[in-house]
Parts: structure tokens; C-alpha cells; sequence
């Protein structure tokens, strides 16, 4: 695997926003709902035969939302959010996510839509134990434009891009408060800071759309707090529309609407939400 510079970041000059990089985009009616997905089925073939976990699921969510799933573990949430993003596949109907037809991609579209439309969060923070934070935060935006690089066969237009990915870089870990542990590895993180760094690298490409299933999951009550602060800060910062998996109702209540996953279907839930 690629080698990054720690300090490539600190020799270029200022950390720049990223919206000289952020991919051309057709112009959206913002009342049009960012996700619409119509008579989702799904079906896993398993060794003990067909497990059915949507029959005819529909859901629409507005651009800017910020929507919570609940709902019993086993009733296919994480599924949901892996079909949204296009990491796993409907059996039938219809699932637009950031106008985009998720089921007709190839793997190859599904990938580079991912990596411009999507930003994951698990409840675990997958960081790649082996490089620092910053080369985290940094991974998206290496892995978008490698293929260019690589075809130009431009080291030194390739170095420039890696210097200005981690320039990027440093600019989401200043973002979400974590500046000074760019060159400290996950193990020397806490949990908080390691879900802190996950929320940077999910985001560093400016994506539409977050995506978290459980963030909060893995940390004591206070720290799940303050991360939930700063996903809600990120979501308005940065004009997202979020679908946040939770047990936690008291985090659910704070969401624009929050959603109970049951039987295959959604039904909205009472939380004394926003509204
Ligand atoms: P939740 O997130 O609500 O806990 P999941 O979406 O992870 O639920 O899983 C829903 C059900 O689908 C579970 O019973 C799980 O075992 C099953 N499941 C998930 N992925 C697969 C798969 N790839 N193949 C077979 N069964 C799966």
C-alpha cells in the first residue's frame, strides 16, 4: 500500500476547503426527495432457505433531513442502509439515492458513487490500524483520483494531489476538533476521537449523503453525546441529508424524524421530534 508523507500536510501552505475538488454535479431541485425507494423487496437465499426482510418497503426522505432508524436488532437496518448505498443489492423495487438508480449500477459505478455520493459510518471505526489519522481522513480522496494518477503516470502531479489530499485532510480532522492528533495512530486514540476521525474520512469527499449505522453504538453516554453533537453539527454545516441507526431514543428524538423498521415495513415514530 501507498506511503504518505505525515508531514506533507504541514509543508503546503493552508489548509484549503475542498470545494475546488468537490465533483460537478447537475443542478438539484432541493424539493425533490434526495431518496425514494418504492416496493423494496429483500430476500437472502440462506442454508436454511429464503430469510424475506422488506415486502414492499417504501420510503421517501427530503433533502436535508436528518433521519433516525430504529427498530429491533435482526429487522434489517444495516441491510437498508447497505442497499441506500449501494453496497448491497435489492431483490425488487426501485431505490433512488442522490438521483441516482442504486440498483442498476455496475460495481464499478456502485464504487465511484459511493466514494462521491455516500459517507459511511459504523459503529466500529474501521480506521486502517497502520496509518495515522490524518492518512485516514485522507484515504477517500487518494482512492477517488488514483485512477487518474495513474493514468497520467504523473509522479509529480501525483505527489501534488497527495500533498493536497492530506492538506484536505488536516482540514476535517481541524473540523472535527481533532488538529493536533493528525499524526497519532488509532490505537493511540480514544473511542470518541476514533469515531471523530471516522466522521472526517466519511465526509472528506462532500458527500449528499451520510449514512451511520449505530455511530454512537460503541461509547459511553457522554461521549455518544458529543459525537451525536458533532454529526449534527457536520449535518448542518455541510447541507447533508442523514440516516442515522440508533437504539438510543433520546438521540432519536433530536432528528428531524425518526422511523421504526418492524416486519419489513417503516412506520414513523413518536419521539417528540422536531417535526
Ligand atoms: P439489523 O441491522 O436490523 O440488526 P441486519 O440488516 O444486519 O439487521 O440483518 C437482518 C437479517 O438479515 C439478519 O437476520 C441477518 O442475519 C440477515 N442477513 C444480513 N446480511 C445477510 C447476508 N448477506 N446473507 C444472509 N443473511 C443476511
Amino acid at each position: 500500500m501507498t506511503q504518505f508523507s505525515p508531514t506533507a500536510a504541514s509543508q503546503a501552505s493552508r489548509p484549503m476547503r475542498d470545494s475546488a475538488l468537490r465533483p460537478e454535479r447537475e443542478p438539484q431541485n432541493t424539493d425533490d426527495p434526495i431518496i425514494r425507494v418504492t416496493g423494496l423487496e429483500k430476500t437472502y437465499n440462506t442454508a436454511r432457505g429464503a430469510l424475506t426482510l422488506f415486502r414492499g418497503l417504501d420510503l421517501e426522505i427530503e433533502t436535508g433531513a436528518m433521519i433516525a432508524i430504529v427498530g429491533q436488532s435482526g429487522a434489517g437496518k444495516s441491510t437498508l442502509l447497505h442497499i441506500l448505498g449501494a453496497l448491497d443489492a435489492p431483490t425488487a423495487g426501485t431505490v433512488i439515492c442522490a438521483s441516482t438508480d442504486v440498483a442498476t449500477l455496475t460495481p464499478r459505478q456502485a464504487a465511484a458513487f459511493r466514494n462521491r455520493e455516500i459517507g459511511y459510518v459504523w459503529q466500529f471505526h474501521y480506521l486502517l490500524p497502520e496509518f495515522t489519522a490524518l492518512e485516514n481522513v485522507a484515504m477517500p480522496l487518494l482512492a477517488r483520483d488514483r485512477a487518474k494518477s495513474g493514468v497520467s503516470g504523473d509522479r509529480s502531479s501525483s505527489l501534488g494531489w497527495k500533498r493536497e489530499a492530506l492538506a484536505i485532510a488536516a482540514n476535517w480532522l481541524h473540523e472535527v476538533g481533532l488538529e493536533d492528533r493528525g499524526s497519532h495512530r488509532p490505537g493511540e486514540l480514544s473511542g470518541g476521537e476514533q469515531q471523530r476521525v471516522a466522521l472526517a474520512r466519511a465526509l472528506v469527499n462532500s458527500p449528499r449523503v451520510l449514512l451511520a449505522d449505530e455511530p454512537t453504538g460503541d461509547l459511553d453516554e457522554i461521549t455518544a453525546g458529543r459525537v451525536f453533537d458533532l454529526v449534527e453539527r457536520l449535518h448542518v454545516t455541510h447541507g447533508l441529508t442523514s440516516i442515522l441507526v440508533t437504539h438510543n431514543l433520546d438521540l432519536a428524538a433530536r432528528c428531524t424524524r425518526a422511523l421504526r423498521l418492524e416486519s419489513g415495513r417503516l412506520t414513523p415514530l413518536a419521539l417528540g421530534a422536531k417535526g
